[in-house]
């Protein structure tokens, strides 16, 4: 498994932003699809291409489009804080959504929703923002696998040791971009230094 970790000062800025524990939930949400936008466009830079030849209003040209499909799957529910980055990216990109809740106790995935558009011919992006302990994001893994995926990346904010050791291990074909590779995670199975509760923090839960 590849590992990429964004190295720009925007993402810096925009992740320190986040981590920052009095940031409300309007403007988290604000800066997630901002540093989104960077991790989109990241997962997306070993995309194949295909030569167009087009006209600009001076001459003749040979441009560049993207080659095949782009879906995403979003991790509910925090993956969704990723979602409109995609939106803003690729317009025509298809949404699944992966339905998954951690045992509080054993950090172990409940699935509870699964609903995928066409995966086998597409670059599927997971949108998992906390890789923690791994768990939810090889579930979500052998999901779109079993349904067809064949080209992953994974979109992380934030990644734990532990988590990117146990994608390693289970899904070494799926690379993985992120915007920071934390120290560890702690006996809650949180990610530390972290940004606390992604989905919580997004959504004004507790
Ligand atoms: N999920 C989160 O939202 N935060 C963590 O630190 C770990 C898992």
């Amino acid at each position: 498994m590849a590992i990429t970790i964004l190295d720009h000062p925007l993402a810096a800025d925009l992740l320190t932003i986040l981590r920052n524990k009095a940031t409300d939930p309007p403007e988290f949400r604000q800066i997630a699809e901002r540093l989104g936008n960077l991790l989109v466009a990241e997962a997306l830079s070993d995309m194949p291409t295909v030569d167009e030849e087009i006209d600009t209003p001076l001459e003749a040209t040979t441009g560049t489009r993207l080659r095949g499909p782009v879906v995403a799957v979003a991790v509910l529910r925090a993956g969704l804080g990723l979602l409109e980055s995609v939106h803003t990216l690729v317009p025509d990109a298809a949404i699944g959504f992966a339905g998954v809740q951690r045992n509080e106790e054993t950090a172990e995935p409940m699935e509870y929703y699964t609903k995928f558009p066409e995966l086998s011919s597409a670059r599927v992006l997971i949108l998992e923002p906390m890789l923690a302990t791994g768990g939810s994001l090889s579930w979500a893994i052998d999901k779109v696998k079993e349904n067809g995926a064949k080209d992953i990346v994974a979109v992380c904010v934030v990644a734990a040791p532990e988590g990117v050791e146990a994608i390693e291990e289970r899904h070494p074909d799926v690379r993985v971009v992120a915007a920071a590779l934390d120290r560890e995670l702690n006996e809650h199975f949180y990610i530390a230094p972290g940004l606390g509760d992604m989905g919580d923090r997004l959504f004004g839960t507790l």
